[in-house]
């Protein structure tokens, strides 16, 4: 096997593109994949402050050392969802990597704002973690990313992520979820813009990445979405991209360039107010963040005071 790119000895092979790489030209692959979906979808430019979200799994990890080797300007947020020990090695892996690049990285404690953990609120709420874990990571983000004026939020989605996600709502014809399955979402009515720049790459190709640059990486999964569902779609898609290499890719891609007419321009605009309770915008009176608190007996607007002290 070798590379084609400098015809010597190549360590990696990408199936779908029929593909190997030597490891230096590997990640030039990696920065130009990401490169691509940037300008592609015209996320944003080097001019552009970003903010990246990170988990301290490999997928973010990587999108924030490519978009810094890349030369954009990309600060981190880690939302800390307070679970015991897969919180505190995250938020280690998260810091050590911000600090071996000298890049900033806000915190937000959601055990130290508010003396509780996501699964209390999840079960308050009759939610299954993911689900809460989803609606106040959003939130937050969200609402970081106006309050402190960056530009876009990023986040690790990558081509397995999306095309599990995308089968997920098109089984269940989740319409309204479709429309957050494009790599980039403008800004819109206090919603910021966000974009997924590794929507080319899989979960193999960023865990390559990460251990070609010796980033170091929480590889254990959450031990809260262990039932994910997610996870089955994501089986299913590796059995048929085993088959059928490139249809993980086709399925996503084919979506995104043909179904888009039918499931996003044809929705009608969404009628988009503030939140009554926190100013936020949403879809209906009092937005899913503000209404998961307020079940689990907790109030609301002591995220927002709280960043905004600590900003
Ligand atoms: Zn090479
Ligand atoms: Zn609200």
């Amino acid at each position: 096997m070798w590379c084609i790119k400098c015809k010597g000895p190549a360590s990696i092979y990408i199936r779908r593109h029929n593909s190997a790489f030597c490891e230096e030209h590997y990640l030039e692959y990696m920065r130009k994949q990401v490169e691509r979906a940037i300008e592609y979808y015209k996320m944003f430019t080097r001019e552009e402050k970003i903010l990246v979200a990170v988990s301290g799994g490999k997928d973010s990890l990587a999108l924030w050392d490519i978009l810094l080797d890349l030369g954009y300007t990309a600060d981190g947020i880690h939302i800390d969802i307070g679970i015991g020990e897969y919180s505190i090695i995250s938020k280690e892996k998260v810091r050590t990597f911000a600090s071996s690049r000298g890049v900033k990285c806000y915190e937000v404690n959601l055990k130290d704002i508010y003396q509780t953990s996501i699964t209390y609120i999840a079960r308050k709420n009759n939610r299954s973690y993911c689900s809460t874990c989803g609606v106040i990571k959003r939130y937050i983000m969200n609402l970081f990313t106006v309050l402190v004026g960056y530009d876009v939020i990023v986040t690790g989605h990558n081509l397995d992520d999306e095309s599990a996600s995308l089968l997920g709502n098109v089984l269940h014809w989740q319409i309204e979820y479709l429309r957050s399955q494009f790599p980039i979402m403008p800004k819109e009515l206090g919603f910021s813009r966000k974009a997924k720049p590794l929507c080319r790459v899989t979960d193999e190709e960023t865990t390559k990445y990460c251990d070609i640059k010796c980033i170091n990486y929480v590889s254990e999964r959450c031990p809260l979405s262990k039932k994910a569902q997610s996870l089955v779609y994501k089986e299913l898609l590796s059995q048929l991209e085993a088959s059928s290499p490139g249809s993980k890719a086709q399925f996503y891609f084919g979506f995104l360039e043909r179904g888009k007419r039918y499931f996003v321009e044809k929705q009608e605009t969404l009628s988009i107010s503030n939140c009554k309770i926190c100013g936020q915008p949403t879809t209906e009176d009092i937005c899913s963040f503000c209404r998961q608190m307020r079940r689990a007996g907790l109030d609301p607007l002591l995220l927002k005071s709280t960043i905004e002290r600590n900003i």
